[in-house]
């Protein structure tokens, strides 16, 4: 069960954690953002340190720890809102596509880069939407890969859940479907409170049958939230015949120090889930405070690579601004670490556009971060950047 703003405050809006949760309000009265926290996931906070926690950090940001939003942060930074085909149905690449089944999550999370399409207040998925998505998966046989997030699947009734993935294992070309969640960490017991293991064993079963690679994404960040009953859930799963692959997001004083990330990898390997991808967080607006450097998380990159097998390594991305997709994080064009902004290119995406990233404000100098708030400064600085690249001139 996801508590919301009303009964989070009745816990936390008086007693000991009165001021802490003041700071909570405060904080999403500043971002907009919504707030929502399992019950599971409060048992994994530190009570007793809970400023300092890495799981409260991620979902009950406090207003003294915000910082202001990099002038490059967007409310959409991947440009999914205008990558829609239809309503719900993303294309970046030429033969996957992202089907955004639901609004809804068991937890929102401080950095989420979909803040603009989730929240306990948005329209929930209806089969009635999914027509339109399915409608043009059906009339567009180059696609043969669908990501199905939202929001979080965790959050879909198991019968509809079950209805949205035989619907697309019945298209021809389909060959692959990725189920994203963070449920799995958030509120393991679900799985078993109700239909969705056995939906989701036997849809796993379909897709065997029909040569169809069903996996499940589970995004995770932290290796306390890998606990005896997150294990649990992900044995259950994989014992029903699911594939399970891990996405990370690299944040502040969280995940942010080689043991820890290291700790994370390990404990996801334990558990039966295949380490897959660690991104550089999204320049989400409220979220800066979390955000760290490329050259940080290409540090952190070395310091966990010979660590353990090859295969057991997650691979470091920066999904650059503006849709140009996931790029490799080493793979910039130019990085100018004075000014924390990097240019990727996306040869797939659109091979005539530059894309940017820029790392967080409070790493670079006082004089920079000056520079990067006035507006001239920052796009002579740009445009130097671009062109030193030399490609035609759009840029995202
Ligand atoms: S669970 Fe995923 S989609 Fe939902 S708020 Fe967190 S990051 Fe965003």
């Amino acid at each position: 069960m996801t508590l919301h703003t009303a009964q989070l405050r009745a816990r936390l809006g008086s007693g000991e954690h009165r001021e802490l949760w003041a700071e909570v309000e405060a904080a999403a009265a500043h971002t907009g953002r919504p707030l929502g926290v399992t019950e599971h996931m409060l048992g994994l906070m530190d009570w007793s340190s809970l400023e300092g926690c890495p799981i409260r950090r991620q979902l009950l940001p406090l207003h003294s720890e915000l910082e202001p939003d990099h002038p490059l942060c967007r409310h959409d930074p991947l440009g999914e809102a205008c990558g829609q085909v239809v309503p719900g149905l993303v294309r970046r690449y030429p033969d996957r596509a992202l089907l955004l089944s639901t609004s809804r999550c068991p937890v929102y999370c401080a950095f989420c880069t979909r803040s603009w399409a989730v929240g306990p207040r948005r329209e929930a998925g209806t089969r009635q939407r999914w027509e339109l998505a399915l409608g043009a998966l059906a009339a567009d046989r180059s696609i043969l890969d669908v990501t199905v997030s939202g929001g979080d699947v965790w959050r879909l009734a198991a019968g509809d859940l079950g209805w949205l993935v035989q619907r697309l294992l019945e298209l021809p070309g389909i060959e692959r479907i990725r189920l994203a969640t963070r449920g799995l960490v958030a509120d393991p017991a679900h799985l078993e409170r109700g239909p969705l293991l056995d939906t989701l064993a036997t849809l796993a079963s379909r897709a065997r049958e029909r040569g169809v690679r069903l996996a499940l994404h589970v995004h995770l960040n932290h290796p306390r939230e890998l606990g005896r009953e997150a294990q649990g859930a992900a044995a259950s799963l994989v014992h029903a015949g699911l594939t399970l692959r891990s996405q990370t997001v690299l944040l502040r004083g969280v995940n942010d120090e080689p043991q820890a990330l290291l700790a994370l990898v390990k404990a996801t390997v334990k558990a039966g889930i295949s380490p897959y991808y660690v991104y550089n967080a999204d320049m989400a607006p409220g979220a800066e405070h979390l955000r760290t450097s490329l050259a940080a998380a290409a540090e952190l990159e070395k310091q966990l690579r010979g660590h353990t097998a090859g295969f057991d390594l997650p691979t470091f991305v920066c999904d650059v601004q503006g849709g140009g997709g996931k790029r490799q994080l080493h793979s910039w064009e130019r990085y100018d670490r004075e000014w924390g902004l990097a240019v990727f290119r996306s040869p797939v995406v659109d091979p005539e556009r530059l894309f940017l990233h820029a790392d967080p404000l409070r790493d670079l100098a006082p004089d920079v971060q000056r520079g990067w708030l006035e507006y001239d400064s920052r796009l002579a600085r740009i445009e130097s950047a671009l062109r030193s690249v030399h490609c035609p001139p759009s840029a995202g």
